[in-house]
This record gives C-alpha cells, structure tokens and sequence, in this order.
C-alpha cells in the first residue's frame, strides 16, 4: 500500500462519517480521483457503515455492538487482503 494510501485510509472514517475538516475532505476527494484502491475501500466502507447505522438504530445489546464491530473490523481487513490477492482468482462468486 502506498504511503499516500495509508494516510487517506487513516482518516477515512472521520471523512464518512462527515467529522473530517474540510481540509481533509478536499485532501481525500483528490486523491479518491486518483486511486482506484482508495474509491473501491471508500464504497465499502460506506456500504459498511450505511448497514452499521441502520443496526444501530434497533437498541441492540452493547455486547452484541461490539462484536458486530469485530466482524466489520475483520470483514475491511479481508477485503483489503483479496484485493491484494489479486482478481484473477476472484472467479468464485458468493451466492
Ligand atoms: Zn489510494
């Protein structure tokens, strides 16, 4: 990953969830125009957090909060680890 990457992706958050400067925003939007990695993290990640809020609106049990946090935790971490891996052996779809 590219250290321009890594700086991105450590504010991404802050950027979706609309907290970032808009310093940071700008910063984020021009490097997204670049990055085909950054734009495909950024729509997950809004996937993601579009399904996390939705959770969050049913008054669900801390524990379980946590441990849904874990699995989206893990889930970013996979998709980035397949992107990695290459799309040539991305044949298999999910069904
Ligand atoms: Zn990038």
């Amino acid at each position: 990953m590219r250290r321009a990457c890594k700086a991105i992706l450590g504010s991404l958050s802050d950027y979706l969830e609309g907290e970032a400067s808009e310093q940071v925003c700008n910063k984020i939007e021009e490097h997204l125009k670049g990055c085909k990695m950054c734009q495909m993290h950024v729509d997950n990640m809004r996937l993601i957090i579009t399904m996390y809020k939705r959770w969050r609106d049913v008054d669900i049990p801390r524990a379980l909060s946590l441990r849904i946090e874990q699995v989206i935790a893990n889930e970013i971490g996979r998709l980035s680890r397949d992107r990695k891996a290459g799309s040539r052996r991305a044949r298999r779809r999910k069904k």
